[in-house]
């Protein structure tokens, strides 16, 4: 194993992307999430994965227990407010009757799930079920409210028109039919979580996979197997055709400087 100075112990960090068009087509980077999940459920590496899924309002995510691709893709893309897919893991084991559990998270969620893991107070039939945590890098989240203020208020855009969120290049951007809106991520400082001003983990350094945008090209994913289970999961689904990848170049798009 290696060690990152500032992205955690690492085993390899590659540039990646799902090679099924239909999860590029919804995925908000290179799909890595939905792939991974999508071969581990193939393979029954894991029965249902929870991740953040479309509810009833726009853009709050409610958190789902997909058992195939299908629901994968439906719950594809970033919602840029909380998930509570942690508390969903019970659901899963309980009520689900899933006994390999895959879940993703931010990189709080990851560290909450592996302290669950060590010390599984309350949860002692659920921690040991958890078979693939893949972290989502993540610099900020917002409550759901700041995010209806701010689009509205500073995009003058209705949260019902919009397609996509994503943040990169310094900019927060919003998706519409006909245009994509961006403002500068000082516009949106001051309407995070409190909590993530003072966060110590941007590259989910806890996780068996941890993927985000930031230093890959766009429709691509940057990469950092963590575990032997994330390493040999991830190689597996790049042998089996469902994930390519190339080399992590940090000149290419910075942002990520590896070394
Ligand atoms: C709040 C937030 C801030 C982020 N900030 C950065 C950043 O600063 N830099 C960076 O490089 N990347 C950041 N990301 C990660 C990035 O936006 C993508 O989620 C990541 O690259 C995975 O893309 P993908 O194409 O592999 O995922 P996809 O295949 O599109 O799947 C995304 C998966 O994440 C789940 N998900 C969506 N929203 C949430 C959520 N709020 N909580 C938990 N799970 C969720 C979905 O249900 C889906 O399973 C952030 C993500 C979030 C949620
Ligand atoms: S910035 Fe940190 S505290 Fe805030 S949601 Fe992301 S991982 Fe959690």
């Amino acid at each position: 194993m290696e060690f990152g100075q500032e992205f955690g112990k690492y085993k390899q960090v590659v540039c990646a992307r799902a090679t099924d068009k239909k999860i590029q087509d919804v995925a908000q980077d290179g799909g890595i999430v939905t792939a991974l999940f999508s071969y581990a459920l193939d393979e029954g590496i894991i029965e249902g994965a929870v991740v953040a899924g479309p509810s009833d309002e726009p853009w709050v995510p409610k958190p789902v227990v997909a058992t195939t691709t299908d629901e994968l893709i439906a719950a594809a893309g970033t919602k840029y407010t909380h998930s509570p897919n942690v508390w969903a893991l019970k659901e899963a084991v309980r009520q689900a009757g899933i006994e390999k559990v895959g879940t993703v998270g931010t990189p709080c969620q990851i560290m909450g799930i592996r302290k669950m893991q060590v010390y599984p107070f309350s949860t002692r039939f659920v921690a040991d079920k958890l078979k693939l945590l893949i972290g989502i890098f993540c610099m900020e989240n917002f409550p759901m409210a700041s995010i209806e203020t701010f689009t509205a208020e500073k995009m003058g855009l209705d949260i019902n028109d919009i397609t996509k969120m994503d943040i990169g290049k310094g900019k927060f951007f919003a998706e519409t039919a006909d245009d994509n809106h961006g403002i500068s991520l000082k516009e949106t400082h001051g309407y995070e979580q409190a909590g993530c001003n003072v966060c110590p983990d941007y590259v989910a350094e806890f996780a068996d996979v941890a993927t985000g945008s930031v230093g890959s090209p766009d429709g691509w994913s940057t990469v950092f197997t963590r575990t032997d289970d994330g390493e040999s999961i991830f190689n597996a689904a790049v042998s089996a055709g469902l994930i390519e990848t190339k080399e992590f170049d940090d000149s290419v798009k910075p942002g990520l400087k590896i070394g």
